[in-house]
């Protein structure tokens, strides 16, 4: 019983601390309106290292995924749901975020689930 209590803590301490944050931008399902979004999502070296779309994955220590892979998408996660401009909670939570040799290339509002839920890929999917 108290090795699965130390394992519980040892993860909800990697869930607050390990994970990366894409700086970008998302529009409202509700009034249209573009505003800034902070993306997390673990992919590369995870230690809350900020993204922008065009960057280059960091590797080398808490590593999520390969860098020999061509092309993958993460499971990423908005940090606020709320518009800012029409105050509605209609915001996109969950994104795919696409990568291309190590690159950021894009983001889009999830498209299945599934894809992240299948054995082995929790945080990224291969697309090789
Ligand atoms: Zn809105």
């Amino acid at each position: 019983m108290w090795c699965y209590r130390i394992l519980n803590q040892q993860q909800s301490f990697n869930n607050m601390g390990a994970f990366n944050v894409l700086i970008t931008e998302s529009v409202c399902t509700n009034c249209g309106v573009k505003s800034p979004a902070r993306i997390q999502f673990k992919y590369g070296s995870t230690w809350q290292f900020k993204y922008r779309i065009g960057d280059t994955i960091s590797w080398g220590g808490n590593d999520y995924g390969n860098p020999n892979l061509k092309k993958v998408k993460a499971y990423g996660i908005v940090e606020s749901t709320t518009c800012p401009s029409c105050s509605e909670d209609k915001i996109p939570e969950e994104y795919d975020i696409f990568i291309e040799n190590n690159i950021i290339t894009g983001i889009a509002p999830m498209e299945n689930i599934n894809d992240y839920l299948a054995p082995g890929n929790t945080e990224y999917v291969s697309l090789q």
